[in-house]
């Protein structure tokens, strides 16, 4: 075994048995700091940031490391913990090389060609398909202005955010825009992880002393540079000193550079303080969870895109029900296309979602819905469910919808151009009538204020 992402899995595999010998201190300055490299004979080697966490390590926890990797493998009989100045005697690399110093060219040009694969971006991740609102609206403009002008404005561009709200999108709509406005750019898109192990492999492969400056020879002459996930740099050390050399070169080359991340670049763990303030030198911008307008616009963008019919208070119900991330809203989405598909149905009632989705929407304890709503004032009032989201205009009937479009919009934040979609396709003035008219009531017949404090009680309650 020597490929790198093995021997990472291995690694992985051990810290938490070392973790469990060794001091908490010790771990968080020394263990966690080391970094798995190759297997060398039958020791596997691992890479220390500076020579004294090689000698604390050696001293008195070498045994107890070794002991936890051979637990995993059973061809490993011991680790060798070594610094990059040790490198060469360790590595399997061929002793051979020449130094990147004498022939900095040909070392440019091989890497260049080996590393084209980094820059295919996803075709349906553009700017055209993103879909902007409150929540995403500052990270896109702030792409689109670096796809336009790469390493003039927003130096570095550093986007944080949850998980599945469009970060990897972003970064390929800007490799899509650079490729087809400028193809003559170099541009690297790679997640942190690329970059740790093309880090390690460079370091493998070569016995030259300089091997920053080696590595950052291969990525000099980019444009861009994007990487996404940046928060897994976090603990390795030498990985980030790396980039933190890449960093100041490519800026002031003026080269764009565009990380993304899950947290502010302040809330990253175990990273070199010189970076953080690098993160932040340009422009951070966040992005958030999406409000329902933004998560009916995507769902009604992705069927359109998928030539989906799909009518509009299933698209609402839908983006009311998930609430979580962009990715699990497609999913759904996709999850009712194939109901649909599957027994022969449109997909133009609330039914055929809530079979679709049984399972997500029993796991989701989210917010208060408009669907919700709309059921206790049926059962409340003995009405069907159905007649309220109807056109029918008998006097019960329109009292009760009058009486749901009040709580709606007290209880839950929703544009009244959607609360008008899902009340059976009415327009915005009808709900503001609807809402002022049960307002007034409430504080002139008692029995409506009656009828609103039951039902907010019994809603509340979900
Ligand atoms: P992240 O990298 O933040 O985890 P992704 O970029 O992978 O999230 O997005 C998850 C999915 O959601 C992708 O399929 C992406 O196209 C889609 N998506 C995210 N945000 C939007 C948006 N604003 N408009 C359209 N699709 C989006
Ligand atoms: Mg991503």
């Amino acid at each position: 075994m020597n490929n790198i992402n093995e021997i990472q899995e291995l690694w992985k595999k051990a810290l938490p048995i070392i973790s469990k010998s060794v001091s908490q201190i010790f771990y968080d300055v020394f263990i966690a700091s080391l970094e798995p490299i190759s297997i060398s004979g039958n020791q596997l080697i691992l890479i220390a940031p500076y020579e004294s966490c090689k000698k604390s390590i050696n001293k008195s926890y070498k045994p107890i490391i070794e002991k936890a990797v051979m637990q995993f493998n059973q061809y490993i009989e011991g680790v060798q913990i070594i610094t990059t100045s040790d490198m060469d005697s360790f590595v399997d690399a061929p002793k051979s090389i020449i130094a990147a110093e004498e022939e900095p060219q040909e070392e440019d040009t091989k890497t260049t060609n080996s590393k084209d694969y980094y820059t295919s971006f996803e075709a349906s991740y553009s700017f055209d398909n993103f879909v902007t609102g409150g929540s995403n609206k500052a990270a896109f403009v702030a792409a689109q202005t670096v796809a336009e002008n790469p390493g003039v404005q927003h130096n570095p561009l550093f986007i944080y955010g949850g998980v599945g709200l469009g970060k990897t999108h972003i970064m390929h709509a800007i490799g899509n825009y650079i490729k087809s406005h400028s193809p003559k750019k170099k541009i690297i898109y790679m997640t942190s992880e690329n970059f740790t192990n093309d880090y390690i492999d460079s370091i493998k492969n070569n016995n030259s002393n300089d091997m920053n400056r080696q590595f950052r020879n291969k990525y000099r002459n980019l444009d861009v540079l994007m990487i996404d996930d940046i928060q897994f740099i976090s603990g390795k050390p030498s990985t980030q000193e790396a980039l933190f050399h890449l960093f100041n070169e490519l800026y002031q080359a003026k080269k764009q550079i565009v990380f993304t991340s899950d947290c502010h670049p302040k809330k990253i763990d175990n990273i070199d303080e010189r970076l953080t303030s690098r993160f932040q030198s340009g422009l951070t911008v966040d992005i958030s969870s999406p409000d329902l307008e933004t998560r009916i616009a995507i769902l009604r963008k992705k069927a359109y895109n998928k030539k989906f019919d799909v009518s509009s208070d299933v698209l609402n119900y839908i983006a009311e029900c998930i609430n979580t991330n962009i990715r699990e809203l497609e999913g759904a989405l996709s999850k009712v296309i194939y109901y649909c598909n599957l027994n022969n149905v449109k997909a133009n009632n609330l039914d055929i979602v809530n079979n679709a989705l049984k399972d997500d929407i029993d796991n989701i304890s989210g917010p208060v819905t408009m669907q919700f709503i709309v059921k206790c004032v049926s059962d409340y009032f003995n009405i069907d469910q159905k007649d309220i989201t109807s056109k029918k205009k008998t006097k019960n009937i329109a009292e009760a919808r009058q009486i749901a479009i009040y709580l709606i919009s007290d209880l839950i934040s929703v544009p009244l151009v959607s609360i008008g979609d899902f009340m059976g396709g009415r327009d915005h003035s009808t709900i503001i009538h609807a809402r002022d008219k049960i307002s007034d009531l409430i504080s002139t017949d008692y029995r409506y204020a009656n009828y609103i404090k039951d039902l907010t009680e019994i809603i509340k309650k979900k």
